[in-house]
């Protein structure tokens, strides 16, 4: 890749890569459909049944339309035409500009999308990959565990378990540590019971079903926290299988953090002291939560299995990939049934990306636990900001306190939610507050969402939607609970 792999804006706009000087540029550009009609990307619908289309709807509450661009077969000669190189230039060069315009609107998913790594451009022609296991060496030479291992070693440390204790890897996403602790806990009780809580992320039902365990969802508190109340009742039915456990630390809808020493006492209260296993999905907020002061303490002092975090989302990689951290001696019994592969064969993943590593190397070297620190304090500070702001304009909204997750009413403009990328669930959106988003993003983004709800809502529109359900009656401001 030629150039920067950062994203500091300012230097990507209006670049677009360099056309041969021979073509006339205009002529392809303009054959290429328009910006409005398709946002730069040709646009093709996906074929699937009506019931497919209907499913989908039902997940992202709007239908989707695949866009696509699509593949022109190279002429018989096989030449690398000129023609054929600026057409790929002038793709290439459009899409550049609708990320630079995306990235500028993004405010509904966790990821923080202020990074430069341009340091490690340099590295973008190696095909860098990690197979198998991080401790133990594959005859592929072309990999970074040197650093992989220097950065579990720091999350180990972060999560309070000895480098002669723990095991993990670098995942390609939350999702995959999930996967993996889920499945460390089933091969600790085989005949466990899955218990998370409903607002836990998708990808914990999905191991359940993946793994065909007997899932059991329990309740949670208006805040989005498990209802360790209903955790109890649900124990007490169960009481003669071991219960695995995903403990939510940041849900994805209300970044609710949930009590993980109440989760345990209510474990032992329930006569399953020594028959439970705990996974923290921390994908959110496992590394945010460190530097919360009153925040409750993710570690392996304390009686649990696993913990996993997201390396795209508040670390800011530019590629999906992950932490799992897990005991050594999980792993080892876990193993111990696959010695005729004369290695040790642990992971989900075969091959895995050798890139992700050095990025996630890079960015604690320079920032360390401080720089995270200030980083989350920042966080925290603007998401009160964006909440206060809100409620000032009489829009429902709520906070939880140890998050940078704000819910707040849904956008009556689907077209709105679209343009800020806003995560939307029944009536309830949020903005997650991540480094990259500053005051005077938020204050563009208020001051356009006040201007156009004034003109979603009256005496002939109606009235905004009730929340109460969602946030509480003391978040909600519609028109029977805002007295
Ligand atoms: C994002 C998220 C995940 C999944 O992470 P991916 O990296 O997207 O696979 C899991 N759990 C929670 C709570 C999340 O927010």
């Amino acid at each position: 890749m030629v150039g920067s792999v950062g994203n500091g804006l300012a230097n990507l706009a209006d670049k677009p890569a360099p056309l041969p000087e021979e073509l006339d540029p205009k002529k392809i550009i303009d054959s290429l459909p328009s910006e409005a009609e398709s946002n730069g990307i040709e646009e093709k619908e996906t074929q699937g049944s009506e019931i497919e289309k209907k499913k989908r709807e039902i997940v992202l509450g709007r239908n989707v339309h695949t866009t696509c661009f699509s593949i022109v077969e190279p002429e018989a000669d096989d030449e690398l035409t000129g023609e054929r190189e600026a057409y790929m230039a002038s793709v290439l060069a459009r899409y550049r500009r609708s990320l630079v315009e995306r990235t500028k609107h993004h405010l509904g998913y966790p990821y923080n999308l202020d990074f430069d790594y341009g340091a490690l451009s340099q590295l973008q022609h190696f095909s860098i990959n990690n197979l198998g296991d991080p401790f133990i060496e594959s005859n592929y030479g072309v990999h970074s565990r040197q650093f992989e291992v220097g950065v579990l070693d720091w999350f180990a440390r972060l999560w309070e378990l000895e480098k002669t204790e723990y095991w993990g890897y670098i995942t390609n996403c939350g999702t995959e540590g999930n996967l993996h602790g889920i499945l460390v806990g089933r091969e600790v009780f085989s005949d466990g019971i899955l218990y998370a809580s409903k607002e836990s992320h998708y990808s914990v039902f999905k191991a359940a079903r993946m793994y065909r365990m007997d899932c059991v969802k329990v309740e949670t508190l208006i805040s989005g926290e498990i209802d360790c109340m209903d955790f109890e009742k649900k124990l007490l039915q169960n009481k003669d299988k071991p219960a695995i456990i995903n403990v939510n630390i940041g849900t994805t809808v209300k970044g609710a953090v949930d009590d993980l020493d109440l989760v345990i006492k209510t474990l032992e209260n329930c006569g399953f002291k020594d028959r439970f296993y705990i996974h923290c999905d921390g994908a959110l907020f496992g590394l945010m939560m460190p530097f919360v002061k009153r925040a409750p303490k993710v570690s392996f002092k304390k009686p649990i299995g696993s913990v996993s975090v997201s390396g795209h989302k508040f670390v800011g990689c530019p590629m999906p990939c992950g932490v799992q951290i897990t005991r050594l001696e999980h792993i080892n019994a876990l193993s111990s049934n696959v010695e005729y592969l004369a290695s040790r064969d642990a992971t989900i993943m075969g091959s895995r990306n050798g890139h992700a590593p050095i990025f996630l190397w890079y960015t604690l070297n320079r920032k360390g636990y401080r720089g995270f620190q200030k980083e989350v304090q920042k966080c925290l500070r603007n998401a009160h900001y964006l909440k206060d702001r809100l409620k000032e304009a009489g829009i429902g909204a709520m906070l939880n306190e140890l998050s940078s997750t704000v819910v707040f009413e849904r956008p009556k403009d689907e077209e709105f939610v679209r343009r800020w990328q806003l995560a939307c669930e029944g009536n309830i959106a949020h903005v997650v507050v991540m480094p990259n988003v500053t005051i005077e993003k938020l204050d563009n983004f208020l001051s356009e969402l006040v201007q156009m709800r004034s003109g979603w809502y009256g005496e002939e529109q109606g009235k905004p939607p009730c929340i109460a359900k969602d946030v509480g009656t003391d978040n909600c401001l519609c028109g029977s609970h805002d007295k």
